[in-house]
């Protein structure tokens, strides 16, 4: 099964640097930003060596959501209730990261740390289970060591902030942000979904 693992091991989420201007010339689902090649979707890192292009690769098959499977999106709207979620793609386990989108939620209830900071912000890209199928969408929890936020940026100057002791800090601002990050958070392991 050694292709298997070397397929998982090449799965992208927007966002991702996947290579430099220099080496690759942007292809499906990419964009250049600052001398990088930037993924936009979630999918197949695909390097073609002969026309020097990369691309994501988003393999779109049908398949149906079930509760306990893992999902990766991004915060779009927050009140105090609950978290919207733009669901981009699903974690199947004999296709890998699939490209399906769908809106979901998280409750605030409990998401809420110290100082009465929310433990997540719009913008983030985050790592849930899927609770409860709703008539409204999916009811999604970030609850577990490998649930929660994956990436975030600095909400002053934009820039990914990195993960710091019990906090995440921007090195250009010099200021910390609170947030419920998942451990693989900064090292993004999309292979232990599978657990
Ligand atoms: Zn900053």
């Amino acid at each position: 099964m050694q292709n298997t693992q070397k397929e998982k091991e090449n799965l992208v989420l927007p966002g991702d640097v996947i290579a430099t201007a220099e080496e690759y010339v942007p292809g499906k689902n990419t964009m250049e930003n600052n001398g990088d090649v930037v993924s936009l979707a979630y999918g197949q890192l695909w390097k073609d060596d002969q026309s020097l292009t990369v691309s994501v690769l988003t393999p779109k098959r049908k398949i149906s959501l079930h509760s306990g499977q893992i999902v990766y999106g991004q915060i779009v709207k927050m009140d105090q209730r609950r978290a919207s979620v733009k669901v981009g793609a699903v974690f199947d386990r004999q296709l890998g990261l699939v490209e399906y989108v769908a809106d979901g939620s998280i409750g605030m209830s409990s998401q809420y740390g110290k100082n009465n900071e929310p433990s997540m912000h719009i913008g983030d890209l985050i790592r849930a289970k899927i609770l409860r199928i709703g008539d409204r969408g999916l009811d999604l929890g970030i609850f577990g060591k490998n649930l929660g936020v994956l990436r975030t940026l600095c909400t002053k100057c934009r820039l990914p902030m990195v993960k710091k002791n019990a906090a995440l800090y921007c090195d250009n601002c010099e200021r910390t942000e609170i947030r419920k990050v998942a451990e693989d958070y900064g090292n993004i392991n999309i292979k232990e979904d599978m657990a």
